[in-house]
């Protein structure tokens, strides 16, 4: 019997709605031609529309429904009038957090075909996957805001970084690297950072004596973004806090052909709840309902979740599958220099599917 695999759809808003439909229409065509892949989607309408009529981003039970779900399959929300901090929080970060997606995988590769992003460096220097940590760090969101409005005000924002939560993003990172026998970099700030990083830096080196196959590096965050841009071939497997992740992967995103094309796993490990698999670009309210949204990032997005989800020869077509659409820049979206439409790619992947 063919094992039913359920995933929860959020579009999301602007062009979030646009490219999630281009990748499910890749993911319904796999399911037509693989008689052991049986999909499942439910479509849920949560975002700042939903957001403008309810007072709320999700329903109450959201957690709850999406909880038995093998995988969320999200576009982008935000929306301008609903203010960033309500659609971030109440709906990304309490689905992140609530599911426990501690892992955030973010592959920082500029496919050949793709126009050169740095005129010194060819395209196959840039292939890296970052590993950021995704529910604490410095966005734990702890702190306090003293002596409001005197000239005394005083804000502190703490960073909280458990044993249990940087260890186990660390060694997470090990085990990718050890897979697929890569150097691994750590990215830290331990010379300003006294406790945070510091404490970083002495649980990498620890975890690093588990595996003493794995080659490693470290780099101070100053120096890796220089390197980023100047030698990104340095980098294989990175891993890094939840604000330097942050960082350093929309610069990947930048070094890597733009944000029509990076894609982001939030990854429940243990598989104890849904992960939840997204471009990583915004709702872009500037070219909503165009048509021009290139929906490459949602369909690599979607190339992630077949691997999270044990279909890892269909996650490598889909992914040689944009390898090679890339190469007729002519037929995608503006951003890629072409003149398609958005709902004409999902097309061009089944092609070559
Ligand atoms: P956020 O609030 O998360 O920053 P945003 O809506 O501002 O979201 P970004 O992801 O920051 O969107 O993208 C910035 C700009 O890049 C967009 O306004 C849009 O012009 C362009 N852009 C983003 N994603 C895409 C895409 N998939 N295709 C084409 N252009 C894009
Ligand atoms: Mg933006």
């Amino acid at each position: 019997m063919r094992k039913v695999t359920k995933i929860a759809v959020i579009p999301g808003d602007g062009i979030g709605v646009e490219v999630i439909s281009e990748g499910v229409k890749v993911l319904n065509h796999i399911e037509k031609l693989d008689p052991d892949v049986n999909f499942h989607f439910e479509y849920f309408p949560w975002g700042c529309e939903f957001y403008n009529k309810t007072g709320k981003m999700m329903d109450e039970n959201a957690m709850d429904v999406l909880k038995s779900f093998d995988a969320i399959y999200l576009g982008a929300v935000g929306f301008p009038g609903v203010p960033d901090h309500i659609s971030l929080w109440d709906l990304l970060l309490r689905i992140r957090k609530g599911f426990n997606q501690y892992i955030n995988v973010r592959p920082i590769k500029l496919l050949e075909g793709v126009k050169e992003t740095l005129a010194y460096v060819p395209n196959d220097e840039i292939d890296m996957t970052v590993i950021r940590e995704n529910v604490e760090g410095e966005y734990f969101g702890a702190g306090e805001w003293l002596f409001k409005g005197t000239d005394k005000e005083t804000v502190l924002q703490t960073g909280v970084f458990t044993r249990e939560g940087t260890e186990r993003v660390i060694r997470y990172a090990f085990e990718l690297a050890k897979e697929q026998n890569k150097t691994l970099t750590s990215i830290s700030k331990g010379n300003a950072l006294n406790y945070s990083m510091v404490f970083w830096d002495s649980v990498f080196e620890e975890v690093s004596k588990e595996y003493p196959e794995v080659r490693t590096q470290s780099y101070l965050i100053d120096a890796a973004v220089m390197y980023f841009v100047t030698d990104p071939k340095r980098f294989e497997i990175v891993v890094t806090s939840n604000l330097f992740g942050d960082i350093v992967t929309d610069l990947g995103a930048g070094i890597a052909g733009g944000m029509g094309l990076a894609a982001g796993a939030n990854i429940n490990p243990e598989k104890e709840f849904p992960s939840m698999f997204e471009p990583i670009h915004g709702s872009a309210p500037d070219i909503a309902g165009q048509g021009t949204a290139n929906p490459l990032a949602a369909v690599w997005a979607a190339s992630q979740m077949l691997e999270h989800l044990g279909y890892e020869e269909w996650a490598l077509k889909i992914l040689s599958a944009v390898e090679s659409v890339v190469q007729k820049p002519e037929l995608l979206t503006p951003d890629m220099g072409g003149s398609g439409v958005t709902g004409d790619i999902g097309n061009l992947i089944i092609e070559y599917l």
